[in-house]
């Protein structure tokens, strides 16, 4: 099983607004790492994000199904070095191209790691939030429904700004 990243917004939307989440948290060092699996057709991006708080969070966005070639054309736009030799990729249409992610802040990894495990879209293992004792908080996701953070939300959409994923 595979899902898309509209699916994942659409699932989240009647529990969290996508478009309320901070679409501006800046990557903290660097650009964005972009790394390429040609033959198993995978990009990965991958940052370092941080918002207000002292802390920062790795956020990876996996995209599947994503097309390299060795000619520069309409639908392979951007060049990457693989092994030596110069790759050409993307935009992404993220309709046709499953993703998988990875984040390290609480909010992702407690609220939403499990339901995107299930549904083969989470990078690395699950974790779920175990209340302190006696604590009477209820569930963090109670139906249980797809999500990201706002970390993976932003770096999604700075990869929108620079034109790398397009919804088509
Ligand atoms: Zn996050």
């Amino acid at each position: 099983m595979a899902v898309t990243l509209p699916q994942i917004v659409s699932d989240m939307a009647p529990f969290r607004d996508p478009h309320k989440l901070d679409s501006k948290i800046p990557v903290y060092t660097g650009p964005v790492r972009e790394t390429p699996f040609v033959g198993t057709k995978v990009m990965l991006f991958r940052a370092e994000m941080k918002g207000k708080s002292a802390v920062s969070y790795l956020t990876y966005v996996q995209f599947n199904n994503v097309s390299f070639t060795d000619e520069k054309d309409a639908t392979h736009k951007f060049p990457i070095d693989v092994e030596g030799k110069t790759k050409w990729w993307g935009p992404i249409n993220i309709n046709d191209s499953t993703i998988r992610i990875y984040d390290s802040c609480p909010d992702f990894r407690f609220r939403f790691s499990k339901e995107l495990y299930d549904v083969g879209a989470l990078i690395g293992n699950w974790k779920r939030y175990t209340p302190v004792p006696g604590s009477t908080r209820g569930p963090v996701n109670p139906q249980e429904r797809l999500g990201i953070c706002k970390h993976t939300w932003s770096l999604l959409n700075l990869l929108k700004k620079q034109g790398k994923i397009v919804e088509k």
